[in-house]
């Protein structure tokens, strides 16, 4: 890059990825320079997300690349399966990648660029480069979380192609009639075309341990169970998520003297109980593409008190995890979701959205509980500041 020092964001992920899109298409003459460590933009990644969990000028920045939009999908318990009409959308990372590589300017993204250490003003790769910055901000996905109390979420999606038509015709978020092996255990099904299907076995577990190859051939037995036959493997995805049950978001932010922001994963913007976070990172993008100054210290406080705020907010989600995690025995987890199912739409989608008001919150927690009362409500009040 030439001319004036650019905004280095460093983590071309999804955080990254899309704050460089929003600078590209809404502030086209302020420099900036993506870096990625990898040779792709993404990793291998499907991101999904509702319709009720973007604004309409939040989808816009979305829209061209989403790979599926469904207009409904379904949920399934042993005692509840319902088909629920707001809408479910997904993007793979091959397609963050192909429009990021049509739409960045070539002079503001680099590949293979691994970024050793980072400081408001500049960064330093890997083999001595040091690149000088007008601000730094660290989109490099999660990293260890000390100091917060996690559970995890954790999966293996893999996405075949079939002779024949599947019959799938909507996703399934949870399938939970499946043995429960010790935790909140469901099966995530994507139908990306009549005959292509992701599935994706998930687990709620308090162990970030996950066992690959094991899970790889339940996902086969699952679709053997259903009487599909896979022709061809296509992709394959694997993640474990944090689950945050407790902590305070100060645990994920370095000091203002040395005032490098955060996005993504990194900065804590993501929903506590499904670890995702999509529709953070696209208001993200939106609101740094809007900033007057991209200062070190004006974007330090910006992000930084937007992700205290947000933290703040979503406390009753930690709340609910540590019901999910302290008040329930392993087996008997999927009742609680299985309860929660029986709201009212517009109650699950603010839920997933993280915007559930007031009311919303009693509500998930009325009814005839699922678990022994005395513990669901020790669990619950537990994390009271
Ligand atoms: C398999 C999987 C599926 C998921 N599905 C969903 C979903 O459906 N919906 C949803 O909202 N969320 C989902 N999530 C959760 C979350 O949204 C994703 O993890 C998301 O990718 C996090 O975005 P991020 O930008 O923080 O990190 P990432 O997308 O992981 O991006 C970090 C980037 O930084 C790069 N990097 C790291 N270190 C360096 C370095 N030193 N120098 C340069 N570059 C570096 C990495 O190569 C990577 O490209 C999923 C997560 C996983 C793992």
């Amino acid at each position: 890059m030439s001319g004036a020092r650019p905004l280095v964001i460093v983590g071309g992920g999804l955080a990254g990825g899309l704050a460089a899109l929003a600078l590209a298409v809404r502030r086209p003459e302020a420099p900036f320079l993506l870096l990625e460590a990898g040779e792709r933009f993404g990793g291998t990644h499907v991101w999904s997300f509702f319709d009720t969990d973007l604004g309409e000028d939040e989808r816009a920045l979305v829209r061209p690349l989403a790979t599926r939009h469904w207009d409904d999908h379904e949920v399934r318990f042993p005692a509840r399966k319902r088909t629920l009409a707001f809408g479910y959308n997904s993007l793979r990372s091959a397609d963050l990648d192909r429009h990021l590589r049509a739409t960045l300017p070539a002079r503001c993204y680099r590949f293979g660029a691994q970024v050793q250490s980072l400081g408001p003003d500049h960064v330093v790769l890997e083999g001595g480069e040091r690149i000088e910055a007008a601000a730094v901000i660290d989109a490099r996905g999660p990293a260890a979380m000390p100091g917060l109390e996690l559970a995890w979420q954790k999966f293996v999606g893999r996405t075949y192609r079939f002779e024949a038509p599947h019959g799938r015709e909507r996703p399934a978020i949870m399938d939970a009639c499946v043995d429960q092996d010790g935790g909140y255990r469901f099966f995530y099904a994507l139908p990306f075309g009549e005959t292509e299907l992701m599935v994706e076995d998930t687990y709620y577990s308090a162990s970030p341990v996950l066992d690959v190859p094991l899970v790889r051939g339940r996902v086969g037995n699952y679709l053997r169970c259903g009487g599909l036959y896979p022709a061809e493997l296509l992709d394959e995805e694997v993640g474990v998520l944090p689950i945050v049950l407790g902590g305070e978001c100060s645990a994920l932010w370095p000091g203002v003297e040395a005032p490098v922001p955060r996005l993504g994963l990194r900065g804590g913007f993501f929903h506590p109980t499904t670890g995702y976070s999509l529709p953070d990172a696209v208001r993200n993008a939106l609101l740094l593409a809007a900033q007057p100054s991209m200062s070190p210290e004006a974007l330090y406080a910006l992000f930084h008190a937007r992700a205290e705020r947000l933290w703040g907010e979503r406390r009753f989600y930690r709340r609910l995890n540590r019901m999910l995690f302290h008040a329930a025995d392993p087996p008997l987890r999927y009742r609680v979701l299985e309860h929660f199912y029986r709201l009212p739409e517009t109650v699950i989608a603010r839920f997933f959205a993280g915007r559930s008001t007031a009311f919303d919150k009693l509500r998930i927690l009325s009814g005839r509980p699922p678990l022994p009362v005395r513990r669901a409500l020790g669990a619950f009040r537990e994390l009271r500041p």
